[in-house]
């Protein structure tokens, strides 16, 4: 693997068992500042159990996780500079769009004013405006999807953490998401780490691929790398060239 200078994100011989067993075992990743990282593999093969593992939702048995330089392995959750978004959007029912996107806000004690503004930022850059006293019963699947990206925007982090945001999306949306969280990319130049079974997805996201299998990376290549040269069958298999 070619070292990284400065890495965003750098996870080192990362190892998580549940009880007996190992789901992921010394695994190491170093994603660049800005980079779209995609974790693409079967389901079953670790992805969001590391990418949980990356936001601090579960407790690691072994190895080390960096954020910005910064060792988090131990850190809370909120405290590691990260956004995630998830397949089912996780929205408060009861909160209309708009206390959804300020609630995390106001209990981390920001100003009003500094509130108000980064609503208006993230509700402009994903169009959700008109949607803002609404409540998420009264919105279409990808309105959801949107306001649940929203409410990783405003907290203003480095990292964004996407496991399978687009799953529960039918094809037409899902395809306009996707080409919506590009674009995104591109105005925040943040860093990405985008879970997904989607070949397709992966190819048109990634400025780098890590093919998961048994909780192993198989590769970590930009797409046509891997597609043109994938380093075995099962990469082949999954994404490779058919030749
Ligand atoms: P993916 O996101 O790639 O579909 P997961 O990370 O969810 O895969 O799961 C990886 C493996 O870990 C699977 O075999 C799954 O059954 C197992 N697993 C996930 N969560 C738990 C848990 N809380 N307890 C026990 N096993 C789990
Ligand atoms: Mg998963």
């Amino acid at each position: 693997m070619t070292a990284i200078a400065n890495p965003s994100v750098s996870i080192q011989d990362l190892s998580l068992n549940f009880g007996a067993i190992s789901v992921l075992e010394t695994l190491n990743l170093d994603v660049a500042e800005g980079e779209f990282i995609v974790l693409l593999g079967p389901s079953g093969c670790g992805k969001s159990t590391l990418l949980n593992c990356i936001a601090g939702l579960l407790d690691i048995s072994d190895g080390r996780i960096f954020i910005k330089g910064k060792n988090v392995t131990w850190e809370e959750p909120k405290d590691r500079g990260i956004g995630m978004v998830f397949q089912s959007y996780a929205l408060y029912p009861q909160m209309t769009v708009e206390r959804n996107l300020s609630f995390g806000l106001r209990v981390a004690g920001l100003p009003k004013e500094e509130i108000a503004k980064r609503i208006a930022r993230a509700s402009e850059i994903l169009q959700i405006e008109p949607l803002l006293q609404r409540k998420p019963a009264a919105l279409s699947g990808g309105q959801r999807q949107r306001v649940a990206i929203g409410r990783a925007l405003v907290r203003d982090v480095d990292v964004f953490l996407f496991d399978e945001p687009l799953s529960n999306l039918d094809a037409k949306l899902r395809s306009e998401l996707r080409v919506e969280i590009k674009l995104l990319h591109r105005k925040l130049e943040n860093t990405m780490i985008y879970v997904t079974h989607d070949q397709i997805e992966a190819m048109t996201l990634a400025d780098r691929i890590a093919v998961m299998k048994g909780g192993v990376i198989q590769q970590l290549d930009a797409p046509q790398t891997i597609y043109n040269r994938p380093v075995n069958r099962f990469v082949a298999g999954f994404l490779g060239s058919p030749a």
